[in-house]
């Protein structure tokens, strides 16, 4: 018989049954709390139910499996026999929390339950064992409101309602004439719970159960339900969570932070997680339960004043921190609560950090010794280093705004960056304005975890209250965006849609600017400026010497390139594009796409001559004027990339999307061409395609009309010996798209060796060059062997390769592109990450039959997956040689393949490759 899986673990009296590395099973949670026990940190006893449990419960219709309960009973009483306390009883009642905690943590996307075991009866216990019944009082009308909101279900209904339970606060605290709830008495709370439960009873139909059993299964099921809610999915699509993970539940002992003065809780990082800096960050409440602290309901104190207040806590906190630190050698974040001045440890996770921190804290790890260059690559990942290319305020612009008084307040710094944007003063708003297209802040008293959409569609966040870990701070770090928090000049009125701040009254659509660099508020908008990178690397604007953030950077940049196998290369076709490409590093051009040059001063004109042109002289004229400017083109990106290697791409789109579609313009190239608009209008007609991107396109046009080819090879060839006359090496490699049969390679690759030679001739010079091809059909794929014996290098367009594996046109998937993703048909975009299944499958076997053919040919890629860290991955699984990508995504894509030589320690071996440095444009 199959062993009977167990679902429960045991986690207190100095001992657990779980560790660490059990999270897939225990969640994140869970596990480090099993952990902590282990090295002998104060954590309050309790268990995890795995989440196993989880996905039998979704598998079997909501069902439990049948030994669970006996497990679940067993744990609690070990529990109860640790705490010598009983869950019910009515002397001595044991109080527990239920809390969500899957694999990777997921922020206030579940719910949890606190202060669990109260009843009518307990609490009389309770107030005995505490001697104080307003606390008492306070943790029970607590319960019953989560409990009733959670479990039962009694929440607002519209976005703009208020919360029942806070509407009944509300009129309590009019009634009895005060502002706050701690100016409640303990009679007030009292008759709260009693009204609690009649409104949960009156609008839900439930009573409030007051048996702690089914409390307790009723809050584990509403933890297990919790998994498949609205924010929770929408979450996990946002961080690419599987489904199938599921969520463990962990039953603990509550310990009360509300126990009078002597009493605390906090939430901290081992290291500040928005800077990176190394030093104690957090925040406490003295006489406050943790929610108080997350939900920014009070502003709480830097967990540095707690040295001031109690040196000998603050002494056993700051050792925890470095048990911590040196145990799990990263930074963490911890949850801790002090009841009645002895401290419980009640979370650690790997702490979640801003970019600018996640690279601080890895390569000051280094230097410290925690870790090593390989370890702190693999925890950066490759998309962080966006945040440090995002822009900041023009500074004297912002100066000049604050001067003219503009500047409204400031809050706390909680998400660095800038941004400018108009206002609104809900989720569903933010997301609506954001699908038409406009920029905005998106400003609450305080968020919760329901307005996680609206977040990401806004460019910042501004909240009113709340500190530097209240959900918006820590949902913004993570999410990269800027954010203000804790700005409690604010005074924002939902139902109206204003704020008003210092007398001046802000609407609904009003622009205004953050800076969650220094937590300024200003009002208006600001122009942005690159980041501090791109002012070192790219604008020359800055010192590195001044500039920390590059300097931080560039190290890691360091090690990347000391690890990484393949080469990077960059798709450009302007000298400033590829200028900019070298300073970020790239080591090449991957794909210079001559038709973007067609669009140039002065291009347009000939190219429509030449498409229009009836015989093959009027083509050789319109061709002649444009040879010049296509050398012109060449030159520059010659002399840009000093002799890096440079991919030119003879024609590629349908000539038809040179020409002019609307009578206006036709009219007009008609007059200046000499010719009738009749005769215009019936050529481009007649350039007509159905699907344009299958048709008169690629090599097909250059083997249809060759003076196109041999004309583009002549400027390149011209301009290669130009620049290499003026002392400057150039390495051209011409690639033919869209071959699909070897011959069609082979008719080009004639046309473009005798340009080579018949220029080399001409100009007295020699120089070496390539001719290659691109793999971007199928067909191209299937015969790459063929393909090889005349193509010296391949280069594989994955945009193409990917519309004809997948048949789908890249320009027309935008339809069912998201749904298809959105139903889990697609696991992503095929466009902007590679299908490894198809796609990719079709590139493994060309990489097999090319090298099977000429084992030194040169392997790339140049669509856009060529920027994506997972296809990178893949390009170095199968061996590519580089990979090719836009100017800015050159840095991401030097960490992308750093990471996958070093995740991948087995791949195939490729020759050790010379890496450029990141360089300042010269
Ligand atoms: C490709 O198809 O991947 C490619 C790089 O070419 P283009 O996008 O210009 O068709
Ligand atoms: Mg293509």
């Amino acid at each position: 018989m199959a062993k009977v899986p167990k679902y429960v673990y045991f986690f207190g009296n100095g001992k657990a049954e779980g560790k660490a590395e059990m999270k897939n099973l225990l969640g994140g949670k869970g596990a480090n709390l099993a952990e902590m026990v282990n090295i002998g940190l104060p954590v309050p006893p309790g268990f995890s139910i795995t989440t196993e449990v989880c996905t039998a419960y979704y598998q079997n219709k909501q069902n439990y499996p049948k030994s669970l309960q006996k497990e679940v009973l067993t744990a609690l009483a070990k529990v109860e026999k640790a705490m010598g306390a009983k869950l019910g009883d009515a002397k001595n009642p044991l109080l527990v929390s239920i809390r969500s905690g899957a694999r990777a943590s997921m922020p206030g996307m579940m719910d949890t339950i606190l202060n669990l075991g109260l009843n009518d009866k307990t609490v009389a216990g309770l107030i005995a064992k505490t001697k104080n019944e307003r606390f008492v009082y306070d943790s029970y009308r607590r319960f019953v409101q989560m409990y009733g909101d959670v479990v039962l279900g009694l929440k607002p209904v519209n976005k703009d309602d208020i919360d029942p339970f806070e509407e009944i606060i509300e009129a309590k605290k009019h009634q009895k004439n005060v502002k706050l709830d701690t100016e409640l008495t303990a009679e007030d709370l009292k008759e709260l719970v009693v009204k609690f439960k009649a409104a949960i009873k009156e609008k839900t139909g439930h009573d409030f159960p007051e048996d702690p059993l089914v409390q307790m299964w009723g809050a584990i099921g509403a933890v297990f339900s919790s998994w498949m809610n609205d924010r929770a999915i929408a979450y996990r699509k946002m961080y690419d969570i599987p489904e199938s993970w599921g969520t463990a539940v962990n039953v603990q002992t509550m310990v009360f932070g509300n126990m009078g003065e002597d009493s605390g809780t906090g939430v901290a990082f081992t290291r500040d997680a928005a800077t990176g800096e190394n030093y104690f960050y957090g925040e406490y409440l003295m006489n406050a339960q943790g929610e108080d602290v997350v939900a920014g309901t009070r502003t709480p104190l830097p967990i540095l004043k707690l040295k001031e207040q109690d040196a000998k806590l603050y002494g056993q906190l700051d050792k925890i921190r470095k048990t911590l630190e040196k145990h799990y050698r990263d930074m963490m974040d911890v949850e801790f609560t002090i009841q009645q001045g002895k401290l419980f440890m009640l979370q650690c996770r790997v702490g979640k950090r801003t970019a600018f921190a996640a690279i601080k804290i890895a390569v000051d790890m280094v230097v410290e010794k925690l870790i090593s260059e390989k370890e702190a690559l693999t925890r950066i990942e490759p998309d962080q280093l966006n945040q440090l290319l995002r822009p900041i305020f023009d500074l004297k612009e912002k100066e000049a705004a604050v001067k003219s008084g503009r500047l409204l307040a400031k809050g706390l710094n909680a998400g660095p960056g800038a941004a400018t944007g108009r206002i609104v003063f809900n989720a569903v708003d933010a997301e609506a304005w954001k699908n038409r297209g406009e920029k905005v802040i998106l400003t609450r008293i305080e968020t919760s975890p329901e307005d996680i959409k609206g977040m990401d569609a806004s460019e910042g966040i501004l909240t009113a209250r709340g500190g530097m870990t209240s959900h918006a701070a820590l949902v913004a770090r993570q999410m990269g965006k800027v954010c203000v928090a804790g700005c409690d000049e604010l005074l924002i009125d939902y139902a109206k849609h204003t704020m008003t701040v210092k007398g001046k009254v802000l609407k609904e659509g009003d622009w205004i600017s953050l800076d969650g660099s220094t937590g300024q508020v200003i009002e208006g908008k600001i122009q942005t400026k690159p980041s501090e990178v791109l002012q070192v690397l790219v604008e020359k604007t800055l010192d590195p010497k001044d500039a920390p953030v590059y300097q931080t950077f560039e190290k890691v940049m360091a090690w990347a390139d000391k690890y990484r196998t393949l080469n990077i290369r960059t798709n450009a076709d302007q000298p400033d594009q590829a200028a900019n490409a070298i300073a970020f590093g790239a080591e090449g051009i991957g794909l210079c796409r001559t038709e973007h040059m067609f669009f140039g001063e002065g291009k347009i004109g000939p190219m429509r001559e030449m498409i229009l042109a009836d015989t093959l002289d009027q083509r050789k004229l319109a061709l002649a004027k444009l040879l010049p400017l296509q050398r012109k083109d060449f030159a520059g990106i010659f002399e840009a990339m000093k002799g890096k290697p440079v991919t030119i791409r003879t024609i590629d789109p349908p000539l038809h999307e040179f020409v002019p579609h609307e009578e206006k313009e036709q009219r007009a190239l008609a007059q200046s061409m000499g010719i009738s608009y009749e005769k215009v209008k019936e050529r481009v007609e007649g350039l007509h395609e159905f699907n344009p991107m299958l048709g008169f396109r690629g090599c097909r046009l250059g083997i249809i009309f060759p003076e196109i080819t041999e004309m583009q090879a002549r400027a390149i060839f011209e301009a290669a010996a130009e620049t290499q006359k003026k002392g400057i090496p150039v390495a051209p490699e011409v690639m033919i798209p869209l071959v699909g049969n070897v011959k069609e390679l082979r008719h080009q690759e004639k046309l473009v060796r005798a340009t080579a030679e018949a220029v080399m001739q001409e100009q007295g010079v020699k120089f070496k060059y390539m001719v290659g091809t691109m793999i971007e059909i199928p067909r191209g794929a299937l015969t790459a062997d063929e393909i090889a014996e005349v193509a010296e290098f391949f280069s594989f367009g994955t945009n193409d390769l990917t519309q004809t594996t997948l048949g789908v046109s890249r320009d027309d998937a935008a339809r069912f592109l998201v749904p298809y993703v959105e139903k889990e048909i697609y696991a992503k975009d095929p466009f902007e990450v590679l299908d490894r299944g198809g796609v990719g499958k079709l590139m493994k076997i060309a990489v097999e039959k090319g090298r099977s053919i000429r084992p030194g040919i040169k392997l790339g890629i140049c669509g856009e997956h060529g920027g994506d860290p997972s296809s990178i991955e893949f390009c170095h699984l199968i061996g590519l040689n580089y990979v090719s990508c836009s100017p800015f995504r050159v840095p991401i894509a030097r960490l992308a393949a750093a990471r996958a030589a070093l995740l991948n320690p087995a791949a195939p071996a490729k020759k050790v490759v010379k890496k450029a440095k990141t360089s300042r444009k010269k």
